[in-house]
């Protein structure tokens, strides 16, 4: 069945009404009150013409069409094998999204778990949503996906990172169902993780549950295997051997990721490979069952991840979170469904782009503050068009980089001043490894949308108020309201020293 669309502000104005029926309904005072103030705002904005208010790219609307999320902890994008990896580690991607639609140069706005898939659920950079640490919970005013989608949409999330359970971001009101279970895994030492296999079942289960046709999915699944420690199970056969070795300078490498008597650098390599086949293993378990469950072809499903991993680049190994050279920050993203436009795309994207096109994709409209971007054909990118990155360093100091498909400027923000320090480009056609850094023009067009982010955010090295009065100086990247149990647990993680 085929609907006619309706004009955009009147769609905003059913969502206010359907914000209102949502509170009534499903008792969610903690979301609906910015679900309507951006319903409001997204009516006003669309009387007056609003550049956020364009219908889907094309076509008429579709019935109701799932919506699957999928997103890999600390899988940077060049060890995929879609991405040209010399070793077969996601032939079930391949499979899935090799006629998709894939973007070659995606980053993630954050060098961290938290800040950076709360942008790919809003839409916002980190210094727009206000999620810039771990343990730091989602501002009620910042409305997320799941909200933003008609209520004929049943919304679940199944994450499996201790840092996005409830207790840790606040984002369980948001969703219909929110399986947050983390449990203790032991080997040699104990890590908090639910693993890919039963990450994919918690999913599988919750499907299994949808029967009624008329309504809707939105699924956010989030796999943490690739993250350290590297341990894939030790009941699945192994895929990668290395030939020579690489000693580990062991002073670089974070202690959460050592592994005892493992010296040899490319080891490291294959456990981290490991942890990705397996994953992808999972990936497509989850795929093939939701085909059988339900109409995927009709189905929007992306795929990325919240950031990437240092192997044995630059000044930490084996890592992330602390810069934003491209090993970290660049990242899988990949589209498949109707609409998409089967390409590998140059121009530079970011988490930012992904809520306006799911929105678009359902006819939506997304609301003005997000980008004007359409993944699923590329409107909206262009390879001059800069996307923005961040990440902690140290105490008080934060690197911010924007980028451009040829070219990365990356500069340090002292916070106390906001004075901008090291600033740098990188030529990532000829140097693509960013080994020789070149000086910049500060009065040129993007350095300086670069450091007026700086001087607009509203906290340039991500911390909140009280972290500056001293609180739990040790663990920079972690907010003081976290527990000192789950402080303990963070330590398996490498997220606290
Ligand atoms: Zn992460």
């Amino acid at each position: 069945m085929t609907a006619i669309p309706a004009p955009p502000a009147e769609r905003a104005i059913g969502e206010i009404l359907s914000a209102i029926r949502s509170t009534r309904a499903r008792g969610r005072p903690a979301s609906a009150l910015p679900r309507l103030v951006i319903a409001t705002f997204v009516a006003i904005a669309c009387l007056f013409g609003g550049t956020g208010c364009r219908g889907p790219a094309r076509g008429p609307a579709r019935g109701p069409a799932d919506v699957l999320l999928i997103t890999v902890d600390t899988l940077r994008a060049d060890h995929l094998s879609l991405y040209g990896y010399g070793r077969a580690t996601t032939p079930q991607l391949d499979r899935w999204f090799g006629d998709g639609a894939i973007y070659e140069r995606a980053y993630s706005t954050e060098a961290n778990t938290s800040p950076s898939l709360v942008s790919v659920l809003s839409g916002l950079l980190p210094q727009e949503h206000g999620v810039r640490l771990l343990y730091q919970l989602l501002p009620a005013a910042t409305p997320v996906l799941p909200e933003l989608l008609p209520d004929r949409y049943e919304t679940a999330a199944i994450v499996s990172n201790m840092v996005l359970t409830d207790e840790a971001i606040g984002l369980a009101d948001r969703f219909d169902h929110y399986d947050d279970f983390v449990d203790e895994r032991e080997s040699s030492r104990v890590v908090y993780e639910r693993n890919a296999v039963r990450t994919t079942d918690a999913a599988l289960r919750w499907l299994a549950g949808r029967a009624d046709p008329a309504r809707p999915v939105f699924l956010w699944v989030h796999y943490i295997d690739p993250h350290g420690p590297y341990r894939p199970p030790a009941d699945r056969p192994r895929s990668f051997t290395h030939e020579g070795a690489r000693p580990i300078k062991i002073a670089r490498v974070p202690a959460y990721q050592r592994e005892p008597g493992v010296t040899d650098g490319l080891a490291y390599v294959d456990r981290y490979d490991e942890e990705i086949a397996y994953t992808d293993a999972e990936i497509g378990r989850l795929l093939d069952r939701f085909a059988a469950l339900r109409s995927i072809d009709d189905a929007l499903v992306v795929f990325t991840a919240d950031h990437g991993e240092s192997m044995m680049e630059h000044e930490r190994w084996f890592t992330h979170g602390y810069h934003v050279y491209d090993e970290i920050v660049r990242v899988p993203l990949m589209l498949r469904g109707p609409g998409i436009v089967s390409a590998r795309r140059e121009e530079p994207a970011s988490g930012v782009d992904i809520a306006p096109t799911i929105l678009r994709f359902i006819g939506a409209a997304p609301p003005p503050t997000m980008r004007p971007v359409d993944l699923r054909d590329g409107t909206g990118l262009t390879a001059t068009r800069p996307v923005f990155v961040e990440a902690t360093w140290g105490r008080k100091k934060q690197w911010r980089a924007a980028v451009t498909r040829d070219a990365k400027w990356m500069t340090q923000v002292w916070a106390p001043s906001r004075a901008t320090t090291q600033q740098r480009r990188y030529d990532l056609v000829g140097d693509p490894d960013e080994l020789r850094a070149q000086p910049w023009d500060p009065s040129a067009p993007i350095p300086t949308r670069l450091v007026e982010l700086s001087r607009t955010d509203p906290d340039p090295a991500g911390r909140p108020a009280e972290y500056a009065k001293g609180e739990l100086l040790t663990a920079p990247k972690v907010a003081p309201r976290v527990s000192a149990e789950a402080r303990e647990r963070l330590k398996s993680l490498g997220y606290v020293e």
